[in-house]
């Protein structure tokens, strides 16, 4: 895959970008674990579900809590992906192999890795089945087991992601496809689609339009586009100082949008995508692509939809402010897999994660809970190779911003940060347990300014 040439400009911003990428670069070797284990204990104080970033990042917390050894992880995946990125996969401007490490390389050191998938819960016992036919027993349970892509349920795929034309950045499999399919645009329409459930970054559907308008841009093709958001929500975003901004974005680069419009079928060999209205339940229309872009539905894990510590929607059942599991006391959730009612990102999981240390450790010494969750995640809205707007925000949609301007202009610091600096504080910082979200500096720049 040819990367897209560097866009972002200045010398000062390029040295910034170096030093960081070489911090990146240089911090996976000095903790290489040794590998899964093969004679995996059956009880440990602390059972993690899920080797992602709420996973891992809860393992090296806990690992500081109870030790190493009583802590493990049950993770399948020989590889530890860092999603946020594919965004700029998609358009060119990263390289997949960036994204990602061996799993065994983020496992902090000394805790186990059980590399199997869970298959079964059962929280009134205590104890977990694998499908290597383990059943593993705990005093305490994180369960972070993400959210599952069901491309599926789109009638069509996932066999149609064989044809060209097409791609997805939620899935590794498919996420350079969205960067061939770019550069093999010609002339017609570029389509890009948002399902009707619940999705991890719920801004990354629209990040890829605004990619692939400034790539048309660049080389020439931008007169042949016509760029179609197709969203089955009623509004671009959820918080409205951000959706103003975007909204003069979509007007002064003549995007269409169109609302209520629900991605069903793909006929890759054609190259057609139907959607249905939801507004009007069986009224479809066929659009014909140069190039469409698939954001999956989404649901629970399956492991959890059936399981006792689901809620009826499938979702973990945790309490919104302490994320301690409604009806199980020694369970607890982080991260995509809970029914916490804020959107589903890496940024919320990194907050999640300093709250959900403290309860458990208070658990753990019988204490009531006493830190609060109030909701914090973020969106790093790419509104091009060098332009971000940083949405940040709480459980009641209300800006949250770290920054001292106002974070909906968008902005190149911001493009720098999400494609330098969070990759670094996440495989330096967050994964070894000493991130926790933005919120001291929040409280340091806004003291700085009263
Ligand atoms: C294209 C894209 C762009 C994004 N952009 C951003 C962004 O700009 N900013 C941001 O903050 N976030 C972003 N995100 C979202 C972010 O990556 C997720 O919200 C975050 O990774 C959630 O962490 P998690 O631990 O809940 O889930 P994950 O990191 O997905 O981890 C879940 C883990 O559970 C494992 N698992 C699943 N089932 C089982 C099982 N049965 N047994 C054992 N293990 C299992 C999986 O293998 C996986 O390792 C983006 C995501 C995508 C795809």
């Amino acid at each position: 895959m040819t990367p897209l040439a560097t866009v972002v400009s200045g010398p000062r911003a390029r040295l910034f970008a170096c030093f960081l990428r070489l911090g990146t670069q240089q911090a996976g070797p000095l903790r290489l674990h040794t590998g899964a284990s093969l004679a995996a204990k059956n009880y440990y104080e602390v059972l993690v579900l899920g080797g992602g970033s709420g996973g891992i990042t809860m393992a090296a917390r806990m690992k500081r809590r109870v030790g190493a050894e009583n802590v493990a992880v049950v993770e399948p995946s020989e590889r530890h992906f860092y999603q946020p990125i594919w965004t700029l996969v998609g358009a060119g401007a990263k390289q997949l192999s960036s994204s990602g490490r061996p799993t065994a390389s983020v496992i902090p050191s000394g805790v186990e890795w059980i590399k199997a998938r869970v298959i079964e819960l059962n929280p009134d016992k205590n104890c977990i089945h694998t499908d290597n036919g383990k059943e593993i027993s705990y005093k305490y349970l994180i369960i972070a087991l993400g959210i599952q892509l069901d491309y599926e349920k789109i009638k069509g795929l996932p066999e149609g992601f064989e044809h060209p034309k097409i791609g997805s950045n939620y899935s590794v499999k498919t996420v350079e496809k969205t960067w061939k399919a770019l550069q093999d645009f010609k002339e017609g329409n570029a389509v890009f689609t948002f399902p009707n459930t619940p999705v991890k970054c719920a801004g990354a559907p629209q990040k890829i339009m605004y990619l692939s308008e400034a790539y048309f841009r660049k080389t020439g093709k931008r007169s042949k586009a016509n760029i179609i958001f197709n969203t089955s929500l009623g509004a671009i975003f959820g918080v409205k100082k951000y959706a103003a901004a975007l909204q003069e974005i979509i007007q002064e680069r003549d995007l269409t949008v169109n609302y209520k419009q629900n991605l069903i079928e793909v006929r890759a060999d054609r190259q057609e995508a139907v959607f249905e209205n939801l507004d009007k339940p069986g009224e479809t229309q066929v659009i014909s692509y140069e190039m469409l872009h698939v954001t999956p539905p989404m649901s629970p894990p399956d492991v959890l939809k059936t399981s006792p510590v689901a809620d009826a929607a499938g979702w973990v059942d945790v309490d919104k402010e302490t994320l301690q599991h409604k009806k199980y006391p020694n369970v607890f959730g982080i991260g995509d897999c809970t029914n916490l009612p804020t959107s589903k990102t890496a940024a919320a999981v990194a907050a999640q994660s300093g709250i959900l240390d403290r309860t458990i450790s208070l658990v753990m010494k019988n204490q009531t809970p006493t830190k609060k969750y109030d909701g914090y995640t973020s969106c790093p809205l790419v509104t091009g190779y060098n332009r971000v707007i940083l949405a940040e925000f709480d459980y009641n949609a209300q800006p949250l911003e770290t920054f001292p301007f106002d974070q909906s202009k968008e902005r190149l610091s911001m493009y720098l940060m999400k494609a330098d600096l969070m990759p670094f504080l996440y495989w330096n910082m967050m994964l070894r347990g000493y991130w926790g979200g933005p919120a001291i500096l929040r409280k340091l720049f806004h003291l700085g300014m009263s």
